[in-house]
């Protein structure tokens, strides 16, 4: 969708500050928009509230706004959305898509290894059913996750399988969502709502358009297209973008020790972010670099040339 009906958003969890790597994202989603004669959004995803570090999300914005990258709305925080994601859930367990679940890690494990899995290819197999209300349910066991029944979801909506989906710069995707991760999480065991149930209950109600976001999520997208399915909300368009990696070869994050953006030279950190995307060096000062990198956007991705590259041209640095 181009012109006032696209709306995207730049969606960081308050984890720790913006560094190299989230930037990228986060540039590329406001220059999507911009491009678009859209709106941008930031939605602070602090739902983990352990892993969040306080003052974290005020950080990030006066990081975004230093960077000359100002939402257009106000910043909405996931700690504050409970009320609509039990709503969701609510729904879900209505139409018999959602059922809860009393298995530790461990019983999970107990169950590949009765069935003959060996122990170390566990962490790779999905959440192996026995909670599943067609298998006997909790059994008279405390209920601990809330998890999506997958498969009656795509065989009550005769859902293809694999789920095909497209990335406007990886192209064509597949996934079988039930083989590959089963019935995934929508309300973890701590009581903390999952980042899919979410994240797609948030890009629903801020009515977004446009996902674009770093590649490490892409395998985020099958799951979450089939949530919107079951909850009876539009699938987004999704661009996910490269990932910045160290100089071991790992992508940056937080985990690994990613440095905080150098918020003394704003310039500087978004000419790297706009290479890694393949867009020139910056012409003049900040904002006279973002109309630059928007007008140079415009033409890789206007609808046309997306589609006459195959999104190569994002890949291909500057
Ligand atoms: N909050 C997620 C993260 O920081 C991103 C969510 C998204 O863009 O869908 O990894």
């Amino acid at each position: 969708p181009a012109g006032p009906c696209y709306r995207g958003r730049f969606a960081p969890s308050p984890t720790g500050l913006l560094h190299a790597g989230s930037l990228v994202a986060a540039l590329a989603s406001w220059l999507d928009a911009r491009a678009h004669g859209g709106r941008w959004l930031v939605r602070l995803e602090d739902v983990d509230a352990p892993r969040c570090v306080p003052g974290a999300g005020e950080a990030i914005l006066a990081q975004l706004a230093a960077c000359g990258l100002q939402p257009d709305e106000p910043v909405e925080w996931q700690s504050r959305r409970g009320a609509a994601y039990e709503a969701a859930l609510q729904r879900l367990v209505a139409r018999g898509w959602a059922y809860p679940c009393a298995c530790t890690r461990q019983a999970i494990e107990a169950a590949w290894a009765a069935r003959g899995v060996p122990r170390q290819r566990h962490a790779a197999l999905p959440y192996p059913g026995t909670c599943r209300p067609e298998r006997g349910g909790l059994r008279g066991q405390a209920p601990r996750a809330w998890r999506l029944h997958v498969g009656r979801v795509i065989a009550d909506l005769g859902l293809p399988v694999p789920l095909a989906w497209h990335d406007r710069r990886l192209g064509a995707q597949a996934q079988d969502v039930e083989a590959a991760v089963g019935d995934f999480v929508l309300k973890r065991a701590d009581g903390l709502w999952a980042y899919q149930l979410a994240v797609v209950v948030d890009d629903a109600a801020q009515g977004i358009s446009d996902v674009v976001r770093g590649e490490d999520l892409a395998d985020n997208t099958p799951r979450q297209i089939v949530l919107q399915r079951a909850l009876g909300v539009p699938t987004p368009r999704y661009l996910h973008t490269p990932l910045v990696r160290g100089a071991n070869g790992e992508k940056l994050s937080k985990q690994n020790g990613a440095q905080p953006l150098d918020l003394r030279d704003p310039l500087a950190a978004l000419a790297a972010a706009a290479a890694v995307l393949g867009l020139p060096p910056p012409a003049g000062a900040l904002h006279a670099a973002l109309a630059g990198w928007t007008a140079a956007w415009r033409t890789r991705w206007a609808p046309g040339a997306a589609a006459g590259d195959g999104g190569r041209s994002l890949q291909s640095g500057p």
